[in-house]
């Protein structure tokens, strides 16, 4: 059983140095519970807590909510189109007018109301097992990217606001994808040098500014990234600053390609 350190770094206990892990009675006990508890209750929807069929499923009032995003879209920042324009490399009106340092960038779902909740009690609320939700759609969303990756990557949070909420969700994402598709992941690859206000009701260039020598490749994960295409996760898509912020990073370190994988992406300027 695996477990997050306090810089949000997702363990595998096999390769964990004893000085990060939990004691062994106390992993066997949490082991044990989990399963425990697993056998006794129902499973529920991480979203409205009603009773399902089976672990990861959501209730299907809520899943009427989602939307789930599908082609067309921009070949870059994956913003989906209303018309089906000829051609697989069609750039939206920003990517044209400012290209991304990222090479695509793909998301499950549209950030809206029902996949906020999901995502905000994930984030906030302990529903780590949302997790059995999201995995399977990253991996469909996700598929070409995911072929053409060697690493995963989380988005680092910030140690002030990981003290807040004890626990990385970026982490958690790529901790999850990582165990389903068998490729490596760097939870600590990169560090967030400082806490940076709210993005909300920022524009597109102050985001830009407000992310801009926030981040670093960890120094001694530097050997990690050099060379490797990386697939940088986080929860959501916003305006793409802090994900650009991040590539140019890798990029600067020798990543040989930078995708990125999201649970959502805005899609409406006035969602955010
Ligand atoms: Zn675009």
């Amino acid at each position: 059983m695996g477990f997050v350190d306090r810089f949000g770094a997702m363990h595998d206990s096999a390769n964990t140095p004893d000085l990060l892990r939990p004691p062994a009675f106390t992993r066997r006990f949490r082991a044990g519970l989990g399963r425990a508890l697993d056998a006794i209750l129902p499973p529920r929807c991480p979203a409205t807590g009603d009773i399902v069929d089976r672990p990861g499923m959501l209730s299907p009032a809520f899943w009427q909510d989602l939307t789930f995003i599908a082609p067309p879209s921009c070949s870059c920042c994956g913003l989906p189109f209303a018309l089906d324009l000829d051609g697989a490399d069609v750039l939206c009106a920003a990517c044209l007018a400012e290209p991304f340092v990222f090479d695509h960038a793909r998301a499950a779902v549209v950030y809206n109301d029902a996949s906020r909740k999901l995502i905000l009690g994930f984030k906030y609320g302990d529903r780590l097992h949302a997790l059995q939700t999201f995995t399977p759609w990253l991996l469909r969303c996700g598929a070409e990217l995911i072929a053409q990756s060697d690493v995963i990557v989380p988005v680092p949070l910030h140690r002030r606001r990981l003290w807040l909420r004890r626990f990385n969700q970026s982490a958690l994402l790529a901790h999850g994808l990582a165990k389903a598709t068998g490729l490596p992941c760097l939870p600590a690859g990169l560090q967030r040098l400082r806490h940076t206000p709210p993005q909300k009701g920022l524009t597109r260039e102050q985001r830009r500014r407000n992310v801009a020598n926030v981040f670093q490749v960890t120094p001694h994960q530097q050997n990690k990234i050099a060379g490797k295409r990386v697939l940088l996760m986080d929860d959501v898509f916003t305006s793409g600053a802090t994900l650009n912020a991040c590539a140019r990073v890798l990029r600067d370190n020798g990543a040989t390609a930078v995708n990125v994988l999201t649970l959502a992406r805005v899609t409406r300027e006035d969602f955010t």
